[in-house]
């Protein structure tokens, strides 16, 4: 297999940011509009600062960031640093693959989200015609940036959505670290403090199963826990990835007792646990439109679907469904 070690850099103070940033190379920042305002001066490099939207996740703003790439003299030897969330992390990664046929570039991820997921693993992609990620590659940063101190001024709904992916990282691979991290919210709260030894040990977690399997076939797969539910919510109602994220979770434990995999009581202990810290567990929909939609996704190979299943919190199968068994499956789920 490819040798695909992942570089995850940690920097425990937004000060020494700079000393991470190469000196070798002209380094353009790639910046969430947002952050620029309020980070802007811990990255003296020129920048090109974007507005974190999907819509902005475009092809036409592919070229339109290129042409700007282009009249400040960027070159094959040049270096795209981005700045922000999951949305200009995947924006910035597509460029810097095609950008005179690929030149390097960086995450420093401020999103809770980002830091637990996105900025991890190389998946780049921009929108095309009203699908998310429909056009992008795999292709690693040269490195991911970690600090806390941006989510000190990350939105309470935006931590939320973070926390979700996090321990989702944990329900699938580390029993452990899922009840100690719970436990550390209850006692500390959601805060960057808490949640800064627990981001590191996510993203070494992602990390290594990413270099397992760097292009999705298997164990990469895994991550995808509670992300079928998920995309079918977000299609049909618009809600943040985090939220149905988190509502996805509890489905998915569900559906895992449902087929015989899970014990009940851990499924309860589940979603009691997303209860408690806030996090949604109710779907606002009913379940048979989400079969509806998983069962009509352009995405979707062949005549079954990949679930993500927990056997116990803290280990995590791959379990295909028949379409055609999926609505009864799933419809009584609540
Ligand atoms: P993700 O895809 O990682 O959830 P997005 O890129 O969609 O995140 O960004 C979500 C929102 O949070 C955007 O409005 C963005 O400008 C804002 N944002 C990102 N990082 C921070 C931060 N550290 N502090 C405040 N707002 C932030
Ligand atoms: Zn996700």
């Amino acid at each position: 297999m490819e040798n695909c070690a992942l570089n995850l850099n940690y920097c425990a103070g937004i000060n020494c940011i700079e000393s991470f940033i190469p000196k070798d190379c002209r380094v353009i920042t790639i910046i969430d509009a947002n952050i620029a305002e309020r980070y802007g001066k811990y990255f003296p490099q020129p920048q090109i600062s974007v507005v974190a939207s999907e819509e902005n996740k475009s092809l036409q703003n592919v070229e339109r960031l290129s042409l700007q790439l282009l009249d400040m003299g960027a070159d094959r030897s040049s270096f795209l640093l981005a700045v922000g969330g999951g949305i200009i992390s995947d924006l910035t990664g597509f460029i810097g693959s095609v950008y005179m046929r690929g030149i390097k570039f960086a995450y420093v991820p401020t999103t809770l989200l980002a830091q637990a997921d996105a900025a991890i693993g190389g998946k780049t992609a921009v929108n095309l015609g009203g699908y998310k990620n429909i056009l992008g590659v795999v292709n690693q940063p040269a490195y991911t940036l970690f600090c806390p101190d941006f989510l000190d001024t990350l939105p309470a709904k935006e931590m939320l959505a973070g926390t979700s992916e996090l321990l989702k990282t944990f329900l699938l691979n580390d029993r452990e670290n899922y009840f100690n991290c719970l436990g550390e919210i209850r006692a500390h709260g959601l805060n960057a403090r808490t949640l800064w030894p627990y981001i590191k040990k996510c993203s070494a977690i992602k990390a290594s199963i990413v270099e397992q399997d760097p292009y999705d076939n298997g164990i990469r797969k895994t991550l995808n826990l509670g992300h079928t539910f998920a995309h079918a919510l977000e299609k049909s109602t618009g809600i943040h990835h985090g939220e149905a994220v988190s509502i996805g979770i509890v489905l998915a434990a569900k559906l895992s007792v449902k087929t015989g995999l899970l014990n009940h009581d851990e499924a309860i202990t589940i979603e009691s646990d997303f209860r408690d810290l806030g996090l949604a567990v109710k779907s606002p929909v009913k379940i048979s439109e989400l079969a509806e939609i998983m069962c009509k996704d352009k995405k979707r190979s062949g005549d079954s679907i990949d679930f993500i299943l927990l056997e116990r919190i803290g280990k995590a199968m791959i379990f295909t469904i028949k379409v055609k068994d999926l609505e009864g499956l799933i419809n009584d789920l609540s």
